[in-house]
């Protein structure tokens, strides 16, 4: 097991990750991106279009996105880990960070940016049919549902994004959500509606996801008259929301009720000192790419300063790269 002292370790490569490593990188902080070992990229890597990220006229893939964002990052000089942390202990003046492929990081500084976990619904069937009809990402699986009829859970932007792209493949697509209102922005709501390919079925909550070996149909109940029925479907695609992915740091910093990171807004500082989080993991609220790249940005300048106030290096800057570097 090799063990590795570097001045400042991020964990995650979404926007908020990649940015937090192109202004540390730019600072000659030289950091150490774990970038995860299938995840890498974060959710943009399983989006489309993106149209709101400033600075795209015509708007731009969602990887092409996460893809340039790496290439300025490793420009500055960032490592890219393809890795997952698997343990760390934060505690200490010296962080330590395990990973799955058995390397030893330690560093007096840690971004935390591993951002959040498509949401499940609990229903029966989902996890059995899981792979097998139920999925949680279009662009990853809408291709095997050429021509058959699909059901999309939701009534966020997700949501929305799912029901458009699925039509490029489904001979029909259903929403099914569980109130009278989409929740997603307007834009995205009124082309799910004017679609001709997509009905909604309002008012409802998914009961079952049926099937054997694959899915059947969806049960559903009308939570205005009680009446349950089943709405046929070769796929499911469950787009409710995410939930922050901060298993890893529970019970080392502090969180709120829901998982998400506390932080001392409007800084990154979380209640441990040397420990900064951003993106998807922190914002419960605004949850877009830019403003994860936002606070990605803010993370490192917050990692930066704290470096700057310690009395004395505390670990060497690294000579050599790192192993396993992608
Ligand atoms: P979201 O906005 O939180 O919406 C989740 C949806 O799922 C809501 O309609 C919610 O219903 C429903 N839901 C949650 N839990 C449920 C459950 N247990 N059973 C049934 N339905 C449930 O999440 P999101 O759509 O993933 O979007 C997250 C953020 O990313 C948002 O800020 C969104 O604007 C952004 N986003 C933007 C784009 C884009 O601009 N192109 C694309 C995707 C996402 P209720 O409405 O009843 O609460």
């Amino acid at each position: 097991m090799s063990k590795q002292s570097e001045q400042l370790l991020i964990l995650g490569s979404g926007p908020a990750g990649w940015t937090a490593a192109i202004y540390a990188a730019r600072a000659g902080l030289s950091p150490i991106v774990i970038a995860g070992s299938v995840t890498a990229g974060g959710s943009l890597m399983t989006t489309t279009e993106v149209e709101n990220f400033p600075g795209f006229v015509d708007g731009v893939q969602g990887p092409e996105l996460m893809a340039s964002m790496r290439a300025q990052a490793e420009r500055f000089g960032a490592q890219i880990l393809l890795d997952d942390a698997v343990e760390v202990a934060l505690a200490e003046h010296v962080k330590r960070v395990r990973t799955g492929n058995g390397l030893e990081l330690e560093a007096p500084a840690v971004i935390l940016a591993t951002g959040s976990a498509y949401r499940r619904l609990g229903a029966p069937g989902e996890e059995r049919l899981s792979g097998h009809g139920v999925s949680w990402c279009a662009t990853c699986d809408g291709f095997f549902f050429r021509e058959r009829e699909v059901v999309v859970v939701g009534g966020g932007d997700s949501a929305m994004e799912e029901a458009l792209f699925l039509t490029r493949f489904a001979s029909k697509v259903t929403v099914v959500h569980r109130r009278d209102e989409f929740r997603a922005s307007r834009i995205m709501a009124q082309r799910v509606l004017e679609h001709p390919s997509i009905e909604v079925v309002w008012s409802s909550e998914v009961l079952e996801f049926v099937g054997e070996a694959k899915l059947r149909a969806v049960r559903v109940r009308d939570t205005t008259n009680g009446d349950e029925r089943e709405i046929p479907a070769d796929g499911a695609f469950i787009a409710i929301g995410h939930d922050p992915r901060s298993e890893l740091v529970r019970g080392q910093v502090a969180l709120d009720a829901e998982g998400y990171v506390l932080v001392e807004h409007p800084s990154t500082r979380t209640s441990l000192p040397g420990v900064f989080a951003a993106g998807d993991l922190v914002d419960r609220t605004y949850r877009q790419a830019i403003t994860a790249a936002g606070t990605g940005c803010a993370a490192a300048q917050d990692a930066q300063h704290h470096l700057a106030s310690l009395p004395e290096r505390s670990v060497e800057h690294r000579a050599e790269p790192v192993g396993a570097a992608a």
